[in-house]
Order: structure tokens, then sequence, then C-alpha cells
């Protein structure tokens, strides 16, 4: 993404503000779909739900993994299908359910939730095809069951079928697994397809009938830091063929979805800052930014994070926190020679640190600073509330490089 003059003319209007590429965007779609042929992808709208990034990406026919009722709302006016809008999140209400069930596919979330969508059908005199979340009996890592707050148990499910089965006004015809996002092994996604297969094949022999979908969840990572090694996708687009090949020599017509927030959003997205002000305090040159953890807080929540953390590499938390380093800064000013600062923020406090020691070129009042990664889990997490800055822009640029507001 290079569009180092729209940037400079908007940030003449602005003193921070997001900056989102098309081109990017479509780049990062078409890398998925050209690389896991059996594979109909779902966009995660919570990474970033900016209404053009939403068009644009869901032009590209793929369908929306909506995690509220909202979200289902908006995948509907982008005029998607109920085969098109999976709606999965836990603890969904009766008005998310009564609102969603004739328009989206829902995934049920629980045990209560399979009832509760069976009673909400019944009052409509419908009978709605849901999938099922599983917490299944394998972890994203190892053959271990982990509790989760997320979908029902693998042994909890199997048991509670044939009750299922005896509803009239619902049909399970998918199922749907996520347990991990941002991994960048090969081997440990290989063998997670693998366990959802397996999963898939456990399910329809206990039903005794086909399934419509499979919904495989996310896993698919960005290299974040300077030296993540970026997923192999083509290898790992072969592997997911092969396997969805022999798949459906046995179980014909069922559509196989993966999801995707951050890969196609992340790497589309950046971060502009303008230097407030400078000062030295002691031995250390402080650079004040406009709206840094009120605008983007993921790079100062790392910086809070490893100030706290014993460990050199601190376990992700996602969204909030996914490595050391996961973000880069780039200077846009005309200074060549460089020095080591530390970049804060314009808030009233003193958390508002989002790198310590950083060898840059030298900044200016009115300079920018540039911050990578920031397509995903950016704006949507910001507290721009907080001390009352107002809201920070999100701005479009289009296929033909024109600037859209
Ligand atoms: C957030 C979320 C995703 C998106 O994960 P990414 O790492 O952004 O691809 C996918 N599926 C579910 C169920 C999620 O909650």
């Amino acid at each position: 993404m290079n569009n180092l003059n729209s940037i400079k003319e908007i940030a003449s209007k602005y003193n921070s503000f997001y900056v989102y590429d098309e081109k990017t965007l479509k780049e990062n779609v078409n890398k998925l779909k050209d690389n896991f042929k059996s594979a109909y992808f779902i966009y995660s709208l919570k990474t970033n739900p900016h209404k053009k990034v939403a068009n644009s990406v869901l032009k590209e026919n793929i369908g929306t993994d909506a995690a509220s009722l909202n979200e289902v709302m908006q995948s509907f006016e982008n005029g998607l299908k109920k085969e098109e809008i999976y709606y999965s999140a836990p603890g969904k209400s009766y008005n998310d359910i009564k609102n969603s069930i004739e328009i989206s596919t829902i995934i049920a979330d629980s045990i209560n939730e399979v009832f509760l969508i069976d009673k909400i059908a019944k009052e409509k005199g419908m009978c709605a095809d849901i999938g099922v979340r599983i917490n299944p009996n394998f972890n994203f890592f190892s053959n271990e069951f982990i509790p989760s707050k997320f979908g029902i148990d693998e042994n909890q499910l199997f048991e509670k079928l044939d009750e299922f089965k005896n509803l009239s006004n619902i049909n399970i015809t998918g199922i749907h697994v996520h347990l991990r996002s941002q991994e960048l092994n090969l081997d440990i996604l290989k063998a997670y397809y693998d366990n959802i297969f397996l999963l898939a094949k456990k399910f329809i022999q206990k039903a005794e009938k086909n399934l419509k979908f499979i919904n495989f969840g996310s896993g698919i990572g960005i290299d974040y830091k300077e030296d993540d090694i970026p997923l192999n996708l083509k290898v790992l687009g072969e592997y997911f063929d092969k396997r969805a090949a022999e798949f459906k020599n046995e179980y014909k017509d069922i559509l196989l979805i993966i999801e995707s927030g951050r890969f196609i959003a992340g790497k589309a997205g950046k971060y502009i800052t303008k230097v407030a002000d400078t000062k030295i305090s002691g031995n250390t040159k402080y650079v004040i930014l406009h709206n840094t953890l009120n605008g983007f807080i993921r790079p100062s929540m790392e910086q809070l994070i490893l100030s706290y953390s014993k460990e050199e590499n601190p376990f992700a938390s996602e969204p909030l926190f996914t490595s050391k380093s996961a973000f880069s800064f780039e200077a846009i000013t005309s200074n060549i020679e460089k020095e080591t600062v530390t970049l804060v923020g314009n808030l009233c406090t003193s958390t508002d640190v989002i790198k310590k020691e950083l060898e840059i070129e030298k900044l200016d009042i009115g300079d920018l600073i540039s911050i990578n990664n920031a397509g995903s889990y950016a704006a949507v997490l910001s507290p721009m509330q907080f001390s009352n800055q107002g809201e920070i822009p999100e701005v479009f640029i289009n296929l033909n490089g024109e600037v859209v507001l």
C-alpha cells in the first residue's frame, strides 16, 4: 500500500485518521479464494465493518460471519442472502434471534439457544435451518478437551441429538468450530482442518443425515512483527483442497466454509497520526502524537502488557494483544538523520505510550507517523470517548486511487 500523496493531503485536514486501501483488500480476498479452491469464504465483519471496506469485500462473492444482530442487518443491507450470512455469537437474545431468523443462518451457541430458536421459529410458523457451534473434544494445539464459553461441548451435543431431532421447527444442517485466531504454523492449521473433517463425519454418522455446511472458523494469521514468517497459503490451500476432495467423495453437496477477518483487512489499513509536540525530559526525547491510545489502542496495549509481563514473549490475547513488536512505525518527514525517541500520545494519562526507545528519523511538529497492520481490530476497538477528542476519521482509497471520506 503506497498512497503517500493521498495521506499527506488528508493529513492537511485531520490530525489522525485511518486509511484503508481497496486494492489491498481485493488482493487479500483473492489470495484466499485462489489458494483454497474448495472453500467458501465469509468475512468476519467484526474485524472492520467500515461501510466501504465491507462493500468492497462483499462484492467479491463472499459471505459474512456476523457476530451481532447489527452485523446481520449490515450483511442483509448489502444484498446477501440467508445462505450467505452466518450469525454466530454467544448469548443471543430473544430479539436478536427474532430479527435475524428469516434473513440469516443462525448458529446456535448453547443448548438453551437451540430450544429458543425452535420456539421463535414456531411463533413465526417456520422451520429454520440452523448450525450449531461445537466445542470439540480437541483443542487447537492437541487432542485434549478444554472447557469454553463458546458452543456446545461435543459430548453434550451428541447426547442431545435425538432430542434436537424431535424439535419440529428447526433442522440442524451445519456445524461450526472456531478455536483460535492468528495462527502462522502450517502443521497446526493442517491438524486443525483434519480434526474438523473427522468431527463432521462423526456428526453425520450420529445424526444419520447429511450436513449442508461445515464452518471451519478462522485461524489464518498474518505476519505482524518483522520476523514473522507469512503463512504459505499455497501449501495450506492445497492441503485443504485435498482433504476436501476426499471428504466430498463420501459426502456430497456440503459447503465448506472458512472465516476470515484479519487476513482480508489487517494489512489494508494504516493509522496515521501527526506530531503535536516534542520535548526532552532527562535523557528521554518524547514525541507527542495526536490520538494514540484513544485512536488506535493496540500499540499502547502492547506496551502495557510488556511492562507487566515477566515473559519475554507473552501469549496472545486476541484481538487486543498479538505479540511484541506487532506494529511498525514509519516516519513521514523530510528529515533523514535518526534519533532515539519515545512515542507517546496527547491524553492525560501516562499509560498513553505507544513505543519506547524507537530509532526513527527525527520528527518535527506537523510530521506524520504511519502505523501498519491497522485494518483489523483497530478502529473498532478504540476508546474514542476517552477525553472527548472526537471521532477518528476513516478514509477509504478506492481502486482508482480516489480518496473517499
Ligand atoms: C473474530 C472471529 C473470526 C475472525 O478471526 P480473524 O483472526 O480475524 O480471521 C472468525 N470466526 C469467529 C467465530 C470469530 O469470533
